[in-house]
């Protein structure tokens, strides 16, 4: 495990554009946010270089908002809003990247691909021709409970289901790289169990 290589985001939802300045000025350039309008509002106002991730469930209709400069869609959990990426990043000529948002919680109200969900969309994606989707990996959600143990058992689920579409599917992609998981209260445990990206809110404001 190498921890040099974990990518921080700096999840500003709810935050102000004065807060986000003040990671910006101390270096952070990768910020997520989990609504279209708000990540909308606060774009406008800041500096061009910052990478927008969204990292919140994002209805198909509201694709088009950002498909034209996010940077990376962490939150992709149907074959349906994967069409509608699709055919978006067709008209824009660029290029987008995605995760696919794995169900791992106990918790039902998590959203999420199950294991064969996830199989019909890559293999759906891996049909298209002329794609400018680009899968380069996979996020997940752990159950918000103090049983860490439990948590710790989500994220090595998560990293299973990488390693096993990597294997299968992404084998000569060097693309097909990321694991996003690991938020404020559970980053640690997420890094030891492989995250190569945390998003991570109220530790940081
Ligand atoms: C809010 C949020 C986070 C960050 O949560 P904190 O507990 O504030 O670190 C991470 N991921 C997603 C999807 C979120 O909605």
């Amino acid at each position: 495990m190498d921890k040099k290589n974990v990518q921080l985001v700096a999840v500003s939802k709810t935050r102000t554009e004065l807060e986000i300045m003040k990671l910006y000025e101390a270096g952070q350039r990768d910020f997520g946010e989990n609504r279209v309008q708000e990540l909308l509002s606060k774009k406008d106002n800041l500096p061009e270089d910052i990478r927008w991730h969204l990292i919140g469930h994002l209805q198909s209709n509201k694709a088009k908002y950002i498909t034209s400069f996010v940077f990376l869609i962490h939150s992709v959990d149907s074959l349906d809003l994967y069409k509608t990426l699709y055919k978006e990043a067709l008209k824009s000529e660029r290029k987008i990247s995605v995760l696919l948002q794995f169900h791992i919680a106990k918790e039902e109200s998590k959203y999420g691909l199950n294991w064969n969900e996830a199989v019909e969309l890559v293999e759906y994606h891996l049909q298209q021709s002329n794609n400018k989707v680009i899968i380069t990996g996979v996020m997940g959600m752990a159950t918000l409970t103090n049983d860490m143990g439990q948590v710790r058992r989500e994220f090595a689920t998560l990293n299973t289901y990488f390693q096993q579409l990597k294997k299968s599917y992404f084998n000569d992609e060097d693309s097909f790289c990321e694991i996003s998981m690991g938020m404020s209260g559970d980053y640690k445990l997420a890094v030891e169990e492989g995250a190569t990206m945390v998003r991570i809110g109220s530790l940081l404001f």
